[in-house]
């Protein structure tokens, strides 16, 4: 029995590196058994860089993401995330909520890395938006991947040190280009993912796991960009602690079940009305809750 850590999947396809540093590819036993990067597993090899996932060690968290259909392990035991976004194309509070939120439901500690910050004018008309997230307790790192590329891994170094940090971003906000600077091999890397998961597919379509050059250590998981992501498997509760703000005042409203919409004395609106929480906030988190009501209970979907 060999240990391993999970360092590139697509579907059942996966990729492991063992502790003493050989790749296989890897399959699980069971159909169903969703393994993730990052994911640490027990492993028979079979011989010619293939092996036989047979145990899967307990997660210490675990970063999903729901479809229409079902909730994806897009991560596993990561100690930190970071969300990309830029000035242009805008990116959208909707989508940085909805992945705030899953990551807060996991307890992983999220920064906001805002790239592109060379388009001036555009990054000083997106401050207030950052600002709301500062205040929240959100590390901002700013950068600008492609044009200052020795600029952009002086901020990001100190902070990726020794951890494993998911990626996350939008499509279109730079992430590649942030994940080609700090990992200078990373497009030769992926290829050869790519070529041993056998997928020929587009390079961008699954889950991959890179070591950090220097002496620092740490790792990256840098997942594919969306442009949807469904919390299908979170409960209605669970969105309602991953707000930070609203913690101090679940309990507070007049109805124990209340939705904080138009029920009279909801402690959580009223917050908002008064500008005792940020009103935007407030309104994405009631959008997000009638989406995700929209289609359908989250028991559908697990
Ligand atoms: P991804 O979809 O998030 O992986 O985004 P890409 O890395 O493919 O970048 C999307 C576009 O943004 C490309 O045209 C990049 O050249 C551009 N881009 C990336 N980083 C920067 C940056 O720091 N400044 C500017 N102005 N454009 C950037
Ligand atoms: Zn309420």
């Amino acid at each position: 029995m060999t240990v391993a850590t999970v360092i590139a999947g697509f579907g059942r396809q996966l990729l492991v590196r063992s502790d003493a540093g050989e790749q296989m590819n890897a399959v699980t036993r069971g159909r169903n058994a969703q393994v993730a990067v990052g994911d640490r597993v027990s492993i028979a090899a079979l011989g010619s860089g293939q092996a036989v996932i047979d145990a899967v060690d307990p997660r210490r968290n675990e970063f999903k993401r729901s479809d229409a259909a079902r909730a994806k392990r897009i991560a596993a035991n990561v100690d930190q995330a970071g969300v990309v976004v830029a000035p242009r194309p805008p990116f959208s509070e909707e989508l940085l909520l909805r992945v705030l939120l899953a990551a807060r439901a996991e307890g992983i500690p999220t920064a906001l890395i805002v790239n592109k910050c060379d388009l001036r004018d555009a990054r000083a008309a997106i401050e207030d938006r950052v600002a709301v997230y500062r205040g929240l307790g959100h590390p901002v790192l700013e950068c600008s991947a492609r044009v200052d590329p020795e600029g952009t891994r002086a901020v990001l170094r100190p902070w990726l040190a020794g951890h494993d940090t998911l990626l996350l971003g939008e499509s279109g906000m730079g992430k590649s280009t942030l994940v080609n600077c700090l990992v200078p091999d990373a497009g030769l890397r992926t290829r050869e993912i790519s070529e041993a998961l056998g997928s020929g597919r587009h390079t961008t379509t699954f889950t991959r796991m890179f070591d950090l050059p220097g002496a620092e250590g740490g790792r990256i998981i840098d997942s594919p960009g969306f442009r949807s992501f469904g919390l299908g498997h979170l409960s209605e509760s669970q969105r309602v602690h991953a707000m930070p703000e609203f913690a101090p005042l679940i309990g507070r409203c007049r109805f124990h079940n209340c939705t904080h919409r138009d029920e009279p004395d909801c402690a959580i609106r009223a917050a908002a009305d008064e500008g005792r929480i940020v009103a935007m906030r407030y309104r994405l988190f009631v959008r997000i809750a009638d989406g995700e009501r929209a289609t359908g209970p989250a028991s559908w979907r697990r």
